[in-house]
């Protein structure tokens, strides 16, 4: 570095990272290296030298640091080299980020405090200007009093005029300090100026304020007394510094950026004038939901038919095939229909869950946020609540665990309570089989009414959910208030083919995770439906009707009718609900089993079976009036393990779990009570 400096002209390159340095060090010296940030490389192997109109120059290209008071053992070398070789250089090349003008003013600040000519490049200007960004360079130079170059060092565009600047020497050092040392550290800082022979009372500020040994300072330390020691908290006085020049630095920035919308923005804009609106906001929101449910319904009902089928066979091929006798009838009238009752929805819930996907994607999601953030105030909730409701809709289990960013405990109370509410997946199955058993293929205005019904069970799961929380926000005693602060994101196309993948691997869990239930299930069922208590010898030679009638199976069920028969329910539908407690997408399963053992018309499937099934007095079983009260049911009843285990988890209070497993049941087995005694 000490090679006579009156012949060659040694320039630092400095900024924070990524800002382009390396590039224009490269483009400079016609180098074709990669410098990245480098660990323990020394400073001097970025060296480089070019020479123009006669000047040979040198550049030192430093490690990329975003302050002047390391944080690194890179930028310790940083500091160190600008501050101590202060006498071997003449000037810097600061290179700013146009993306991120206010991020690099800091640093470019601190090195002219240091007293430090300066000469700044604005790099990545095409990026800027993409993104329609306009900076006022003229302005920002008088506001800073230093040269701004523009360049776009990818494209190698203001290269040439960088060397011309070095060369005619238009580094600018600063007159008056950025930043004024607080009046109380004022006195230490002009006691150690004096004693280390220091005009630049910004550099001896930085001596106090680094925490690691920036040099100078130890020899004076031993002078300073208790007082003064005091002051020099390093870290406190980094902040206070780094608030101040932010605070300058804003004020430049309000004067010097404007940005202009880009067609991105123009479109949100226009769309959120319908999406979110007040009005209009909800009518869309409504008519996004109904094409899903609708969606749902129509398109699912092919792979459906394909996998009922296709399990049917399965079954009846075992049946055919095995020997006869209590394993063929595990498989074909126990396992089969029971995973097949599951699979059968996989279509259903994955296509669902890739509507929820793009909403998220698209940024409409964050919309509905921020819509029914407005609506939901007077319910108790806070606006961070939506996001378990809505994620509630797949499965309550992460949608209760996301509520641990609510920092209001009383909110968050009351949504964890209410969540279960929300049509989860699980209930799909269910739904969708009553649907199909009791609403006809009709339409009204082009709209199915199963479809119509679907969606009026999401409504009525959200009603609910509202409406307890309403109430619980008078037994729950308040603290605090918060309120909803968020950023609409700009909208974008959502990535399919990504959110399908997601999907596959969400449908292929649900399988999975509610297969091994069933698995279980459907044995236990099966050893109870097959076996009973009259008629050992029987036991292998009877039809399985007559061997339901009088299983095990039916013996439970039958004793639970008193119970049930005000609901209008059978045995067997008191068996689904028995085995669903677990889950409730079993009560699907179940009945696939249930109506497997049921062996009078082996090649109906599950649901033409239960279509045709009839009560002893001739009412059919899945009826308009049962069909509503089993919705019912499972849209208020806490029909699932998994969730009472992760609400005690989260409140841990087995008083709150207790209260909703006991809310939720009571409330399930009354209102279903009393819709079916009105419509039957
Ligand atoms: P350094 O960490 O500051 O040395 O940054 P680099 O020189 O390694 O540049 C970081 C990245 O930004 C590289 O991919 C460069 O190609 C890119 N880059 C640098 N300058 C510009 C510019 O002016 N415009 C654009 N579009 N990209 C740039």
């Amino acid at each position: 570095m000490q090679t006579e400096p009156q012949k060659v002209k040694h320039i630092l390159l400095v900024g924070n990272p990524n800002v382009g340095k390396s590039t224009i060090f490269n483009l400079l010296c016609n180098k074709n290296q990669k410098t990245g940030n480098y660990a323990g490389v020394t400073v001097a192997s970025h060296q480089g030298t070019y020479i123009h109109q006669g000047e040979e120059v040198e550049i030192v290209d430093l490690p990329g640091s975003y302050s002047i008071y390391p944080t690194s053992e890179d930028e310790a070398i940083f500091t160190k080299y600008l501050i101590e070789e202060q006498e071997k250089y003449s000037g810097v090349i600061y290179i700013a980020d146009a993306l991120n003008l206010k991020r690099s003013l800091l640093l470019f600040q601190q090195i002219k405090d240091l007293g430090i000519p300066v000469l700044v490049v604005l790099n990545q200007m095409d990026l800027a200007e993409k993104r329609g960004l306009h900076i006022d360079s003229k302005k920002l130079e008088t506001l800073i009093g230093n040269r701004i170059l523009k360049t776009n060092a990818k494209a190698n565009i203001g290269i040439e005029e960088i060397r011309n600047a070095i060369r005619n020497n238009e580094f600018s050092a600063s007159d008056k300090a950025f930043f004024d040392i607080p009046s109380e550290n004022l006195g230490l800082v002009f006691k150690i100026s004096r004693q280390i022979n220091e005009t630049n009372f910004y550099k001896v500020w930085t001596l106090i304020a680094a925490d690691t040994y920036l040099g100078k300072l130890e020899s004076v330390k031993t002078q300073l007394n208790q007082e003064d020691r005091k002051c020099m908290v390093p870290k406190r006085l980094q902040v206070q510094e780094t608030i101040r020049r932010y605070q300058q630095i804003d004020g430049y920035m309000s004067q010097i950026i404007s940005k202009k919308p880009q067609f991105k923005e123009l479109l949100t804009e226009k769309l959120d004038k319908v999406l979110v609106h007040p009005i209009l906001g909800y009518l869309v929101f409504a008519i996004i939901l109904l094409t899903i449910f609708q969606s749902v319904f129509f398109i699912a009902e092919y792979p459906m038919n394909w996998i009922d089928g296709s399990f049917a066979w399965l079954s009846q091929f075992t049946k055919t095939h095995l020997p006869d006798g209590p394993i063929n009838s595990l498989l074909s009238d126990g396992i089969i229909p029971g995973i097949g009752g599951i699979v059968i929805f996989a279509p259903q819930i994955g296509i669902l869950l890739y509507f929820l996907y793009l909403l998220e994607d698209s940024g409409y999601m964050a919309r509905v946020i921020f819509l029914m953030d407005r609506f939901l105030r007077p319910f108790g909730l806070n606006g961070k609540s939506i996001v378990p409701l809505v994620s509630g809709t797949a499965c309550a289990i992460p949608a209760i665990m996301s509520t641990r960013n609510i920092e209001n405990v009383k909110e968050r109370l009351i949504t964890i309570l209410i969540t279960p509410f929300m049509t989860c997946s699980a209930r799909l199955p269910v739904y969708s089989i009553i649907i199909a058993l009791i609403f006809s293929d009709e339409t009204i205005w082009g709209i199915q009414y199963k479809a119509l019904a679907l969606f009026a069970m999401y409504f009525l799961g959200f009603v609910t959910a509202l409406i307890s929380a309403f109430i619980l926000k008078y037994f729950i005693k308040n603290k605090g208030k918060t309120f909803l602060v968020m950023d609409l994101p700009a909208y974008k196309m959502p990535l399919w083919t990504y959110d399908f993948k997601l999907v596959l691997g969400k449908v292929w869990e649900f399988i999975t995770g509610a297969g091994k239930i069933i698995l279980a299930v459907s044995v236990i069922l099966w050893v109870l439906s097959y076996f009973g208590p009259k008629d050992e010898k029987q036991l292998f030679q009877v039809q399985s009707e007559v061997k339901l009638e009088n299983s095990y199976l039916a013996k439970i069920g039958r004793q639970m009718e008193p119970a049930i028969a005000p609901l209008g329910y059978d045995w067997k539908m008191g068996v689904g609900i028995l085995s669903s407690f677990a889950a409730r997408e079993v009560f699907v399963g179940t009945m696939s089993t249930l109506y497997s053992l049921d062996d009078e018309a082996e090649e109906q499937t599950v649901i033409e079976k239960m279509k045709a099934d009839v009560k002893p007095n001739g009412e059919k079983v899945f009826n308009f009036a049962t069909g509503i009260s089993i919705l019912i049911f499972y849209a208020f009843a806490m029909q699932c393990i998994s969730t009472i285990a992760v609400v005690y988890r989260e409140t841990k209070s087995w008083k709150w779990t207790a209260i909703q497993l006991v809310f939720m049941s009571g409330l399930a087995y009354f209102v279903s009570m009393i819709a079916y005694q009105i419509l039957k």
